[in-house]
């Protein structure tokens, strides 16, 4: 096992990292910029290293700064947490040409995986469906044109880099198509430097539902089972819950083991995610890999006992895993909250600033996994993220009370937060029967 690692990362995962290192008694180094001297994680670390000014350019995604702090420190590994340089396949190599383990999958599945285009041909060959739409990348607006008549409006063009919902414009006829094929493509080539696109049939009203699989480094694969993560505003997540409240136990099986499939097919070891959307009939399309833990990593974590971080770590330090998967067991209902800082009643305009008054929920079922505390300024340059509300009951029902009254526990005074509209989801019929789609967000909670 690791001796001692580096967190590459900031604010509420940074924090999840480093108490999974200490329990398993490994060292940590934490990494900071400039803007974020009053993290709370840096109060736990072993070690702290500035690493540079507030945009994260030149400091979480400043890969000579990170290395020379990692050296300094004498880490073994490193752990990139999600967004920043999490799915960096250059930063995997420089890593490894700097004999510093990087905790996820190789540079070379990363890469593969990493380019949806080549994602989506890896899932064809595994046999694993995908949403319908062009075979390969897009190159001019006639061939779009010609795509897009042949699957039949709406369509949706993505960028083959895309991340974060970036690159991504729904087209309703041949004018918004032009439109949007340029406009997806030139925000592609600024925020992921290529332009590449493709092109899906935009499903109606689809549910988004994504697999959870971890992987050895000796060739075992499971899945974790599914998340359900519809409720969305503009194509990102605000809520995630396990199971999916409408999930036959066939799909189920079916979608964990396409997920088993995929990952195998790309050589996957370490945590990672796959992307389906399901639509009205229940089929479910292969969207996208996340190589890397996601957000929504807890409500696994409840309902398996599985703690993923660890496994992770344990992973990267060559260990197999002992986990088969006829022994993973699922228990009750989870549910996060993302708690942003963004105001809901100003179309989720960032609202940073100081954290006046914070008090967390506790009781039964709750898990508070969060960075802020009162008095915590919350920086603009970053993620508005500032905790997640996690609820763990035996059925969703039960899960769904637990949650209304743990929100209303939650007292984060001075900054606007996402907790109102989410008292408000908990009072909509829809919501409390599991009826939800990627839209019932933008739909009913949306400009006002
Ligand atoms: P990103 O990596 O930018 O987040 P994804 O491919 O993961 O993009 O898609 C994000 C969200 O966009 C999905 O959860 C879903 O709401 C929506 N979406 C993506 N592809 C489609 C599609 N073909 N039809 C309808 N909605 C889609």
């Amino acid at each position: 096992m690791f001796r001692r690692i580096l967190i590459a990362n900031r604010g509420e995962i940074a924090l999840r990292i480093l108490r999974a290192c200490k329990e398993l008694g490994i060292e940590t180094v934490a990494v900071y910029s400039e803007a974020d001297r009053d993290l709370l994680h840096l109060r736990y670390a072993d070690e702290t290293v500035c690493i540079g000014p507030a945009p994260s350019a030149q400091s979480y995604l400043d890969i000579p700064s990170l290395i020379a702090a990692a050296e300094i420190a004498d880490v073994e590994a490193i752990h990139p947490g999600y967004g920043f340089l999490s799915e960096n396949a250059h930063f995997v190599e420089v890593c490894q040409s700097c004999n510093i383990r990087f905790i996820g999958p190789s540079a070379e599945t990363i890469a593969a995986l990493g380019d949806k285009v080549q994602a989506k041909r890896i899932a064809k060959d595994a046999k694993v469906p995908s949403v319908p739409g062009s075979d390969g990348p897009v190159d001019s607006e006639k061939d779009a044109l010609a795509i897009a008549r042949s699957i039949g409006y709406p369509v949706l063009i993505k960028a083959a880099a895309g991340g974060g919902g970036r690159g991504m414009r729904v087209a309703h006829n041949d004018v918004s198509l032009v439109n949007g094929y340029h406009s997806a493509r030139a925000e592609a080539e600024g925020a992921f430097k290529n332009s590449t696109v493709y092109i899906e049939k935009y499903l109606d009203r689809p549910r988004h539902v994504e697999i959870q699989i971890l992987a050895d480094q000796h060739g075992n694969v499971i899945h974790l089972g599914e998340r359900d993560c519809s409720l969305q505003r503009r194509h990102q997540k605000l809520v995630e819950e396990s199971p999916c409240p409408v999930l036959d136990p066939k799909t189920r099986q079916a979608m964990g083991e396409a997920a088993v499939r995929l990952a195998r097919a790309a050589n996957y070891h370490s945590a990672g995610t796959v992307e389906f959307l399901l639509d009205q009939q229940g089929n479910f399309y292969f969207i996208e890999v996340n190589t890397r833990v996601q957000v929504e990593h807890p409500v696994t974590e409840q309902v398996t006992g599985v703690d993923v971080i660890q496994a992770m770590i344990k992973i990267a330090a060559g260990e197999r895993l002992l986990l088969k998967q006829e022994d993973v067991e699922w228990r009750g209902h989870a549910i996060e909250f993302r708690i942003n800082a963004e105001d809901p009643d100003q179309n989720f305009k960032p609202s940073p600033g100081r954290i006046e008054t914070l008090i967390v929920p506790a009781g039964p079922g709750v898990r508070w996994d969060s960075h802020a505390y009162a008095g915590y300024r919350v920086p603009p340059h970053y993620d508005s993220m500032v905790g997640k509300l996690i609820i763990h009951r035996n059925t969703r029902r039960e899960a769904l009370a637990t949650a209304r009254r743990a929100l209303e526990e939650l007292q984060m005074e001075g900054i606007a937060t996402t907790r109102s509209l989410f008292l408000r989801v908990l009072e909509h019929s829809d919501f409390i029967n599991g009826q939800v789609d990627t839209g019932f967000v933008d739909r009913y909670f949306g400009q006002r």
